[in-house]
């Protein structure tokens, strides 16, 4: 069979992974194809992730803090909402992005293939749109970038409206009145905030005794204090094990300490993580490994175990993040082209863009104590911080974890408002390999949070003289 188009480099998805490696390539002199099953590029984090959400969280930020306002003694009235208008400002949010995304490629004569890929051998991936029509591309260099989706649980209704997945309640069809919201990971808290704030009375269920399970305590506990005020039942250590849709709501059955044996809610949101899609793309027919869960293992090179086909981002395994799947598109873009690129950073950071948000950077301290690592702490609250207080909030923290013998910063985490913006900081500190030392001598504005993290490397320092 003759193919029907040829290149160098053809990218199978087109999220954040995909269309970095894409780009990068072209830039660099090959000719791509970029493969694409929807009809909008983008993949997850443009159209039902990071995006749609982060636009979503503002305005329930912008709530919330109005809502608050009263106690500093300015009291607004309730707000209408428009949902349609909502939805309007994630989608036009959404459009920028995409619209972008699509004269970038233009730019650089990136081919957008739409339609579902699959591999047929190590050189051809098959790609069939909706109508059947079918487009044979044949490439020296793959680099698969299929992403991932949202688990389902076998004993849950998936094709009940009432039950959503993340892309369906980021479409807000609806404020529910009852809303359970299983898993309380970040793509769940996240989601929980957006319906809290436009008016849901929510409930929580986790597996385990934790939010953010994986994240360290310290951060967490502020969050979940100011959110057990905020929501219904945040039920830890537990889990659902029945779900009945019924005319008058969903009979949801728990198992756990303390939540009841039934509840009924108007809707479920399932959020208890994400899966690869390795598994359904053929990558066997190119020789391709990929383990029973869909993951597809690759070197530091995001080289598989086929020499000529790369691999990057969610389909990669964890983190699941658009920051990690950009900079492995980007190594293996590079390594395709004969650059010495590799992917290895010292740490990842991560966000949960809740009110208060949590991030963090490098080691948790839970991880040096598995791993027998020696470390100083310093850990600031930002109720001695002027600037925090001058936002009426108190409840914040930046802890900063330093290696015991070389002082330099391992790992540090913030919880309070901005901690996505002020983590970058010491994600940068940990890759310049800077101490303690450089950190508390480095000048931080002052007042800002951004203090909070000088201030933490002085209390591990042992030099700080006022906290305020
Ligand atoms: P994806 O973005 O998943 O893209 C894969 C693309 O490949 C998709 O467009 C898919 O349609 C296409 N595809 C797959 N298989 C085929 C095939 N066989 N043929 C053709 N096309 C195919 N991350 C962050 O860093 N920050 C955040 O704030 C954040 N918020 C999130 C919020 C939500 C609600 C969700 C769900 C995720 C969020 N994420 C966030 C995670 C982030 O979206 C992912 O880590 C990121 O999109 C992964 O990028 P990727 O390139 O690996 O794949």
């Amino acid at each position: 069979e003759k193919a029907d188009v040829e290149c160098e480099v053809c990218v199978l998805g087109s999220g954040p992974g995909g269309y970095t490696a894409a780009f990068r390539a072209a830039d660099l002199g090959k000719t791509v194809v970029l493969i694409e099953r929807y009809p909008v590029i983008g993949g997850v984090c443009l159209n039902v992730g990071c995006i749609p959400s982060k636009a979503l969280l503002h305005v329930s930020e912008v709530l919330n803090e109005t809502r608050s306002m009263s106690d500093h003694g300015v009291t607004f009235a309730e707000p209408k909402i428009d949902l349609d208008k909502l939805r309007g400002f994630k989608e036009k949010t959404i459009k920028k992005l995409t619209g972008g995304l699509e004269a970038l490629a233009k730019q650089r004569k990136v081919q957008i293939v739409r339609g579902y890929g699959r591999f047929v051998d190590p050189h051809h991936v098959k790609v069939v749109d909706d109508e059947g029509n079918e487009t044979l591309v044949r490439f020296e260099h793959s680099v698969i970038a299929a992403g991932s989706q949202p688990v389902k649980l076998p004993f849950i209704p998936h094709d009940d409206p009432r039950v959503m997945d993340s892309t369906d309640a980021l479409e807000l069809e609806e404020v529910p009145g009852k809303m359970l919201v299983i898993g309380g990971g970040i793509i769940g808290l996240e989601m929980a905030q957006v319906y809290d704030s436009l008016g849901a009375e929510i409930s929580i269920v986790e597996l385990a005794d934790t939010i953010i399970p994986g994240a360290d305590k310290d951060l967490t506990r502020p969050l979940l204090k100011i959110l057990k005020k905020r929501y219904k039942d945040i039920f830890l250590g537990a889990k659902v094990t029945n779900v009945e849709a019924k005319k008058d709501g969903l009979h949801v059955t728990f198992e756990g300490k303390k939540t009841p044996e039934t509840a009924v809610f108007d809707r479920i949101l399932v959020a208890v993580g994400r899966a690869p899609n390795g598994k359904k793309i053929d990558a066997e027919k190119a020789g391709v490994s990929v383990d029973e869960r869909g993951f597809i293992a690759v070197d530091e090179r995001q080289r598989t175990n086929v020499e000529h086909i790369h691999a990057i981002g969610d389909v990669v395994g964890q983190p699941m993040l658009a920051h990690k799947a950009v900079h492995e598109g980007k190594v293996a873009a590079e390594v395709i082209c004969g650059l010495p690129s590799a992917f290895t950073p010292m740490g990842i950071p991560s966000v949960a863009y809740t009110d208060p948000e949590v991030a963090w950077a490098g080691k948790t301290e839970e991880e040096l104590k598995a791993e027998g690592v020696e470390y100083e702490k310093g850990a600031f609250p930002w109720a001695a911080s002027g600037r925090s207080l001058s936002l009426g909030r108190d409840e914040g923290l930046t802890k900063a974890l330093f290696c015991k013998e070389t002082h330099r910063l391992l790992g540090a985490g913030i919880v309070g408002p901005n901690a996505g913006e002020l983590v970058a900081e010491a994600m940068l500190a940990i890759e310049m390999g800077a101490d303690m030392a450089d950190i508390g001598l480095t000048i931080h504005p002052h007042p800002t949070l951004s203090e909070t993290l000088g201030f933490a490397a002085e209390m591990a320092e042992g030099t700080i003289t006022d906290l305020l």
